[in-house]
């Protein structure tokens, strides 16, 4: 292990990306592969520092909704799906989906995030009816965040269209922004191990940038605890670097870990360190993305805390309803301050676009 206070190769890559030079995939291998995490925290913290205000930290409210358990995908970590066809597999009727947003809206929340599976059998209307359906039941100025590329190549193969005519048409319903989910890993290889139906790397990018194209706003993560390699890793924040530069429109960056939901699936457990490095590392690397999300949903509480200090701005949200991860997140809006105001920051409440919603 590097002593903390012995100067390192790796810290004139640390002391240069703090400086607002931009990193290359190289010196991020050597980061991760050399660097004391502890240094790359300091570093991740100190990028932060000039991105965002310093002393608060942003959380956000909203219900998932998930509107289907079907799923054509079949990703081996995914405890969630159903095959199609298969006698659990179930689409909640819109009347359904109102019940579940206006508990939601009672505890404060109005923001909705439509979260499914890759399901064949939804004819495309059913997602049009959603959407206009909780607009003008519940305000127009519900924020509806919807589809992962994943579920709109879905669409694409059902209804012959092409990406940016889907998204146009769900924005006109009523869509807001969309979720980078499915990225996990992306690199082929990975997949083709973990979820070998699932959106390749080439279509994931392809339709994030029709969503940009369209005007839409989204969110990327990247998944780790499993048979990636740290070349891969790397590769992946790449991939989201040129995204960005090329098209811009993701707000924020989430690492996660993968969890543990199925027998078969090959984890690996991700250390404290090394998901402290990741995130710090993601803050440096990703110059052009403004806002890093730690995830206290998958590491808890302690590990999170910390991650506030290496670079993360904003924490995993309260949600209402969540039945792809186990929960070590924020039950209610005020355990979500409390524990920002234990990390040291204040707490501010955002939209989905990280606008101010105190
Ligand atoms: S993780 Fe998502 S895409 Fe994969 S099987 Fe589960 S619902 Fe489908």
């Amino acid at each position: 292990m590097a002593n903390i206070l012995k100067f390192e190769p790796t810290d004139v890559i640390l002391v240069k990306a703090v400086a607002g030079e931009r990193i290359t995939p190289g010196e991020a291998l050597d980061v991760y592969r050399y660097a004391d995490f502890v240094k790359v925290m300091a570093a991740g913290r100190a990028a932060r520092s000039k991105i965002n205000d310093t002393d608060v930290v942003t959380y956000t409210l909203f219900r998932i909704v998930n509107y289907t358990n079907v799923c054509s995908s079949a990703c081996s970590f995914c405890g969630f799906h159903c095959p199609p066809g298969g006698p659990a597999g179930r689409v909640l009727t819109i009347e359904e989906i109102f019940e579940k947003m206006q508990a939601a809206i009672s505890a404060g929340a109005r923001q909705l995030f439509f979260q499914g599976g890759v399901n064949p059998d939804i004819p495309f209307d059913y997602y049009l009816d959603i959407l206009s359906g909780v607009k003008e039941k519940f305000g127009a100025d519900i924020h509806i965040r919807a589809f992962s590329p994943g579920e709109i190549q879905g669409m694409e193969l059902l209804t012959g269209k092409s990406a940016r005519e889907i998204i146009r048409e769900l924005k006109a319903a009523g869509m807001d922004s969309m979720p980078g989910a499915g990225a996990e890993i992306l690199s082929d290889r990975v997949r083709a191990i973990l979820s070998p139906k699932k959106i390749s790397v080439s279509d994931w990018v392809r339709i994030m940038e029709a969503c940009f194209e369209e005007g839409m706003y989204a969110s990327a993560n990247i998944v780790i605890g499993s048979v990636e390699t740290v070349e891969e890793i790397i590769e992946h924040l790449r991939i989201i670097r040129e995204l960005q530069d090329r098209v811009g429109g993701l707000l924020s960056f989430i690492p996660w870990t993968f969890q543990k939901q199925t027998a078969k699936f090959p984890i690996r457990p991700v250390s404290a360190r090394e998901y402290l490095k990741l995130l710090g590392l993601s803050r440096l690397f990703l110059d052009n993305v403004p806002h890093i999300e730690a995830s206290v949903l998958c590491m808890g509480h302690g590990i999170g805390e910390l991650a506030l200090h290496a670079g993360a701005d904003d924490i995993s949200s309260v949600v209402f309803e969540e039945n792809i991860l186990t929960s070590y997140g924020h039950g209610t809006e005020e355990d979500a301050r409390r524990f920002i105001r234990n990390s040291g920051y204040k707490p501010a409440r955002r939209n989905l676009l990280y606008g101010n919603a105190d």
